[in-house]
């Protein structure tokens, strides 16, 4: 098996091996992202130097016998960590040149775990995106159909091309209402979006904050288990991070499905959901039932108003997080200009591409005098309802499970010109972050030969839980095992 190939789990026992050397792995990487990128684009900065020297401490602390086993792993960061000393963009032009004086937490407690960076990788600006297709950077595509010009997944859109294509063992995303878990379904791999407060949010660049989480893009649901403990943990820098003590997520992988509860929400079959899509459901849940599992039915009554809720609530939260871009306290200067508020204005129309635009006016408004009750405080009451769904539903449940998407992925410039279709792309992730609850994605089957991921959401910090799940789920199946043409 070639090295890209591999897992995590599976590198990190070729480099305890002595098989290879981190910097062996490390080069191997750069060369294939070096191949593949140019037909890609899921890479905005490399930072070979760097990720060489950072092989070679690995490569050091492994001789000195205090490798973990995260050390000398090649991993790429979603440019919208910042990164003390590298260029952190956020996928747009607005931070086209901005250098972070400071490095965010998870990289930093990934750094500390022995993970080599290869770079940072492209992504819908801001994060607010489906499809990668916001990028200032340019479009992605997905490993899966270069040709066709498929859309890998957004926002973290080039954390999953880089991962799916073999350019990186593992990358970060973040997910605001799907970011890790719809990119995830789409290109054929497991991404995990924690608990709200699981992550820091230390140095990670806000969209939504009461929204917004870390999570691991990767192969496997073990990579992700990995990954995870690596990443989260509590820190005084991030006040809604929690104050809990991360467990080994490896530790609990191989317990039996056997009389484990999963719930079946009515409102995730719907006819929205495109057929294949509903057999990949249909098959995964077969599979747990085989495994001892029991499939109950169970009702999100309020899940229709995840959308709407959410972007009332993302882009109020966005039009205050994104004040700060006014050209002179950050961002993109806009030059030439006459007085104070054509500099405002100037800078922040040339620094915020045309959706970043919508959110924030969308965002202005539902938080404006007048509006404020209709919309913006009548949407956290909705979100109530929501999470009250969630609670009763795992009061007769273990987790929950239904399709991540409604379908596989589309091509560059099929949705770009009706942003609620484009919206409705997190039909079925939104309220797991509404909720605050982990939830993942991993691969299930293919529609129309494209992939397709199954979601299973779990109960507050229970990531071990659905990470079990998902590990049993990868013991009797290979769809995640599965490499697109060209990339094998
Ligand atoms: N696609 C959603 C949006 O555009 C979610 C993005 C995200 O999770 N960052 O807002």
């Amino acid at each position: 098996m070639s090295l890209h190939q591999k897992s995590v789990a599976e590198l990190s026992a070729g480099l305890a091996a002595g098989e290879f050397s981190s910097r062996e792995l490390t080069q191997y990487f750069l060369d294939r992202i070096g191949t593949h990128d140019g037909a890609l684009n899921s890479f905005v900065t490399l930072t070979a130097e760097q990720a060489l020297a950072q092989a070679d401490v690995a490569d050091t602390t492994r001789k000195a016998g205090d490798a973990g086993p995260l050390t000398g792993i090649p991993v790429a960061q979603k440019d919208i960590f910042c990164t003390q000393g590298v260029r952190t963009t956020c996928g747009s032009r607005m931070l086209e040149n901005f250098i972070a004086p400071y490095t965010a937490t998870v990289v930093r407690n990934m750094e500390q775990a022995g993970c080599v960076m290869l770079g940072k990788t492209n992504m819908d600006e801001f994060a607010m995106g489906s499809s990668n297709e916001t990028s200032y950077y340019g479009a992605v595509k997905n490993p899966w159909g270069v040709e066709q010009n498929l859309v890998p997944g957004g926002s973290s859109g080039g954390s999953a091309a880089a991962v799916a294509g073999g350019l990186a063992p593992a990358a970060t995303g973040t997910d605001t209402g799907g970011s890790i878990r719809q990119p995830a379904a789409i290109s054929n791999l497991t991404g995990l979006k924690p608990t709200y407060g699981r992550c820091s949010r230390y140095g990670m660049i806000a969209f939504a904050s009461s929204l917004d989480q870390a999570g691991p893009l990767a192969k496997s649901a073990e990579d992700c288990a990995l990954m995870l403990g690596a990443m989260a943990g509590f820190d005084t820098a991030d006040s809604t991070s929690v104050d809990a003590p991360v467990p080994d997520y490896t530790a609990t992988l191989s317990e039996p499905m056997k009389g484990r509860k999963l719930g079946l929400p009515k409102e995730f079959l719907s006819d929205a959901v495109d057929p294949e899509t509903r057999e990949a459901t249909d098959n995964a849940l077969a599979t747990y039932r085989n495994m001892g599992a029991e499939i109950v039915e169970i009702s999100l009554p309020n899940m229709h108003l995840s959308v709407p809720t959410y972007y009332v609530v993302a882009p109020a939260e966005a039009s205050s997080n994104l004040a700060r871009y006014d050209g002179v306290r950050y961002g993109h200067r806009a030059e030439g200009v006459e007085n104070l508020e054509d500099l405002y204005k100037r800078s922040r129309g040339e620094g915020f591409g045309a959706e970043v635009q919508r959110r924030i006016m969308v965002g202005t408004y539902v938080l404006s005098a007048g509006y404020y009750d209709a919309y913006y405080l009548k949407a956290q009451q909705v979100r109530r309802l929501i999470s009250d769904d969630f609670v009763k539903a795992f009061e007769q449940v273990d987790a929950i499970i239904g399709p991540t998407t409604t379908g596989p992925a589309f091509a560059i410039g099929e949705l770009v010109d009706d942003p609620v279709q484009m919206y409705l792309n997190d039909i079925f992730t939104i309220a797991a972050n509404l909720a605050g609850l982990p939830a993942l994605s991993m691969p299930a089957g293919f529609s129309g030969g494209k992939p397709v991921g199954v979601q299973l959401i779990g109960k507050v910090f229970d990531e071990a839980g659905i990470l079990n799940a998902a590990h049993q789920f990868q013991q009797v199946t290979d769809f995640h095992r599965a490499m697109p043409e060209g990339f094998k």
